[in-house]
């Protein structure tokens, strides 16, 4: 069964190199081969990207609580190596039903930690066209074309702790992201070897080693939905979630649509645009994007921010009326706002009335009082 989309299609969806993703772009060195290469065909990126490479604080932070982030970041490269995330595959091929396939991948996910796990279709569109992030893997060259056949996309989603996404642009904030991104390295770098010794082909693809748009096939798989902000959210979870995908052949029953009415409710919320620090959300209409109609984000505003604060700043996320503590008034309110036309206008105005304006909040005690850099931001006073 294949899928309903939950965003418009404008005629084809062009592949995406990730060497043109602000990320990768920030990673060339002045001077190597690969940066001559990739300027010579960008011209117009060298100059601004250069302004917010000579900005990157990536290292800020306190010298008793950096290393929790360098840890972390550390071990999720390991875990990104070509010879973890894709292996050889078991000769022994075990027969079983797509039904029965799907329900041991979903258990088996969940047992490991996954909070949500839906399956759908490998749209090809959504594969990279070029890798452009090596993370010093010997076995990946910046540049090389990706070739991924596989039919079938697992979404595995894990929930960040909302108290701490709202302690805003600090080191507390970007090492709970990368808490989650390292407990969805686990799951999916496991889960893609099981089925390989199943005898399928299977891939994991985490933050350190994507080859898909791990969104999108998300909303394909009908997890969730696409927000102004430019994430997806879930029913269960908003948008306060990292995914991982794995790709593979083995058969498997897609998941069936769900339609949570984000849309509905985006088009008259508007928080996060209103506290991005950047400016990169926009306020307006959706504009067409690769073939897809969506709301544009800004990348180079919202990467500035990143290097600026040394994270990767989450105030979208910290400010969404979705974000709050897994309570029964909020699972109800998240309830009544999916099913409600207007809900969009009736909560964002209960959100900003309850809890007032986006401020971020105290960083826990095992903390050093962090560098207050998003203090020059006057969305966040
Ligand atoms: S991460 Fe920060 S700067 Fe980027 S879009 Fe979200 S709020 Fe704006
Ligand atoms: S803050 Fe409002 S507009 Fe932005 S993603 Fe959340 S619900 Fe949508």
């Amino acid at each position: 069964m294949l899928t309903k989309s939950r965003y418009k299609v404008v005629g084809d969806i062009e592949r995406f190199d990730e060497r043109d993703n602000v990320q990768s772009r920030n990673t060339l060195v002045p001077g190597s081969e690969e940066y001559t290469e990739f300027y010579r065909r960008h011209t117009e990126w060298e100059e601004k990207d250069r302004g917010t490479r000579e900005l990157s604080r990536i290292s800020v932070g306190n010298h008793l609580d950096l290393p929790f982030f360098v840890q972390q970041i550390e071990n999720l490269a390991r875990y990104g190596m070509e010879d973890l995330v894709d292996g050889p595959v078991s000769p022994n091929r075990q027969e079983l039903s797509p039904k029965r396939a799907a329900e041991k991948i979903k258990g088996y996910a969940h047992f490991l930690g996954a909070d949500q796990v839906r399956i759908g279709p490998l749209n090809p569109a959504y594969v990279y066209s070029h890798l452009g992030k090596t993370w010093h893997d010997p076995a990946r060259r910046h540049g090389a074309p990706i070739n991924l056949n596989h039919k079938n996309a697992i979404s595995i989603a894990v929930g960040i702790n909302p108290s701490l996404i709202k302690t805003g642009p600090v080191l507390s904030e970007l090492i709970e992201v990368m808490r989650v991104y390292t407990q969805l390295a686990t799951i999916s770098v496991t889960l893609a070897g099981y089925i390989r010794a199943l005898g399928y082909p299977a891939r994991a693809h985490i933050i350190t080693n994507y080859q898909v748009l791990c969104i999108p096939l998300a909303i394909d798989a009908s997890m969730g939905e696409l927000g102004r902000h430019g994430l997806m959210m879930t029913k269960e979870l908003g948008s306060c979630l990292k995914l991982t995908t794995v790709t593979t052949d083995l058969p498997l029953v897609f998941d069936a649509p769900v339609d949570i009415g984000v849309d509905e409710f985006c088009q008259d919320c508007k928080i996060c645009a209103e506290s991005c620090p950047s400016g990169a959300i926009p306020h307006g209409k959706k504009k067409v994007v690769r073939g897809i109609e969506k709301w544009a984000i800004n990348s180079e505003a919202c990467f500035r921010v990143w290097n600026e604060t040394g994270t990767d700043c989450g105030v979208c996320v910290a400010s969404c009326p979705w974000t709050k503590p897994r309570t029964g008034i909020h699972r109800l309110a998240t309830s009544l706002a999916t099913k409600m036309k207007k809900a969009g206008w009736w909560m964002s105005r209960a959100e900003k009335i309850v809890y007032g304006k986006f401020r971020p909040q105290p960083v826990p005690s095992w903390f050093e009082e962090p560098d207050p850099v998003w203090k020059k931001y006057k969305t966040l006073h």
